[in-house]
C-alpha cells in the first residue's frame, strides 16, 4: 500500500485489513506492508505505531515524494510472498475485494485484477479516464486492461517477471499486462476516497497518462512520417496543378512564384518525413533502453542435462 498524506485513512484502513484478513487467517499468513512516499503529515508515525503493535505490519519511508508508481514498486520489491495485492491506502479500493482476488488467485489465475464496475469519482476524473483508457486500447501495442488501476493480486512468479523491469516511467499496469501468464478482471465497485484529499494533482494525471502511452505506443513517433509522407503528396498534387496552370493561363500565376511554392511544400514534405525516419530509430532506441525482459517462461521443464 502506497502511502502519501493518508493519515485519516490509516486507522480505518488498518481495521478493515484486520477483519477481511481474519477470515483467511487460518489458511494464510499475511503482511501488511506500508510505503510511505514522503508524507508531510503523520502518516508515518501512525504506521510505525502499528508496526509496534502488530509484527505482520512492514513500514518502509521514501527519503522524498517519489511517486506513486514508485512507491508501489518499492512496496512490490521487498514484499516475499506467494502473491502480492496491490491497492490504494484511501480506501478506494475496499479491502474486502481482496477476498476475491484471492479467491481467483485460488482457481490458478496469476493476476487477478481489479475492475472498476461503477467509481464514486468526480465527473472530470470520470470522463478523462473513460476518454484516456479508450484511447490507450486504441493506441498501445500491448492489450491494457479498460478501468483498471493497480488495485490486483499477482502471482510470486508475476511479481518476480516485473521485478526483471528495470524502466524508470513506469506504467505497472501495463507492464503487468505486457508480461502474460493467466490474468483475469475481478469487478468491483470503487469507493470514494474516505478522507483527506488526492495525491494526485492534474500534474501527476498528466505524468502517468503519458507514461502509459509514451511506454506502450509508438503511435506519436509514427504520427511525424504519417503528416510528412500526407503533407510530400499534397505537395506534388499542388506542384502539378501549378504547372498545368502555369502552361494553361501564364496570366494567372505570378512570376517565380510556383517553383517557391511548390519547393517550399516538398521541402516541408521531405523534413517530415526524414524526421519520421529518424524517429523510427529513435524508438528502436527508445525500446532498447526500456530494457524489458525479452519473454517469460510459463512453464520450465528442461531435460536433464549429461
Ligand atoms: N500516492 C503516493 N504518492 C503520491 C500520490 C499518491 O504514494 O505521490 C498514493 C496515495 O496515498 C494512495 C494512492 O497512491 O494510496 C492513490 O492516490 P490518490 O488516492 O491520491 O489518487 P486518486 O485516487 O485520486 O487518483
Ligand atoms: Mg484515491
Amino acid at each position: 500500500m502506497p502511502i502519501y498524506n493518508e493519515e485519516g485513512n490509516i486507522p480505518k484502513l488498518y481495521e478493515r485489513l484486520n477483519s477481511v484478513t481474519a477470515a483467511l487467517a487460518q489458511r494464510y499468513d499475511f503482511e501488511f506492508v506500508f510505503v510511505d512516499d514522503g508524507s508531510r503529515d503523520r502518516s508515518l508515525e501512525l504506521l510505525l505505531a502499528l508496526r509496534e503493535e502488530d509484527d505482520r505490519v512492514s513500514v518502509y519511508s521514501f527519503a522524498r515524494n517519489y511517486g506513486h508508481q514508485v512507491a508501489v514498486t518499492a512496496g512490490i520489491d521487498v514484499a516475499d510472498a506467494d502473491a502480492v495485492i496491490v491497492m490504494d491506502s484511501d480506501l478506494q479500493d475496499p479491502p474486502e475485494v481482496s477476498l476475491d482476488l484471492i479467491a481467483r488467485w485460488e482457481t490458478g489465475v496469476d493476476v487477478a485484477y481489479a475492475q472498476r464496475r461503477t467509481r464514486e469519482d468526480g465527473a472530470f476524473k470520470r470522463a478523462s479516464a473513460h476518454g484516456y483508457y479508450w484511447m490507450l486500447s486504441k493506441l498501445a501495442h500491448t492489450e491494457i486492461p479498460r478501468n483498471t488501476g493497480d488495485f490486483r493480486l499477482m502471482d510470486r512468479r508475476v511479481v518476480e517477471e516485473l521485478r526483471r523491469y528495470p524502466e524508470r516511467n513506469r506504467f505497472i499496469r501495463g507492464l503487468v499486462a505486457g508480461i502474460g501468464f493467466r490474468q483475469e478482471a475481478v469487478l468491483f465497485d470503487r469507493d470514494a476516497r474516505h478522507a483527506g484529499e488526492t495525491g494526485y494533482p492534474l500534474r501527476k494525471m498528466i505524468k502517468l497518462a503519458s507514461d502509459g502511452i509514451i511506454g506502450f505506443s509508438s503511435a506519436p513517433l509514427r504520427l511525424i512520417s504519417g503528416v510528412g509522407v500526407t503533407l510530400a503528396l499534397l505537395a506534388l498534387v499542388w506542384t502539378l496543378f501549378l504547372i498545368v496552370a502555369r502552361l494553361v493561363n501564364p496570366a494567372s500565376v505570378i512570376d517565380g512564384w510556383t517553383y517557391l511554392a511548390a519547393a517550399m511544400f516538398l521541402l516541408g514534405g521531405i523534413q517530415l518525413m526524414m524526421l519520421g525516419v529518424l524517429g523510427s530509430y529513435i524508438g528502436r532506441i527508445y525500446e532498447e533502453v526500456q530494457g524489458r525482459p525479452l519473454y517469460a517462461f510459463a512453464v520450465r521443464e528442461a531435460a536433464r542435462r549429461r
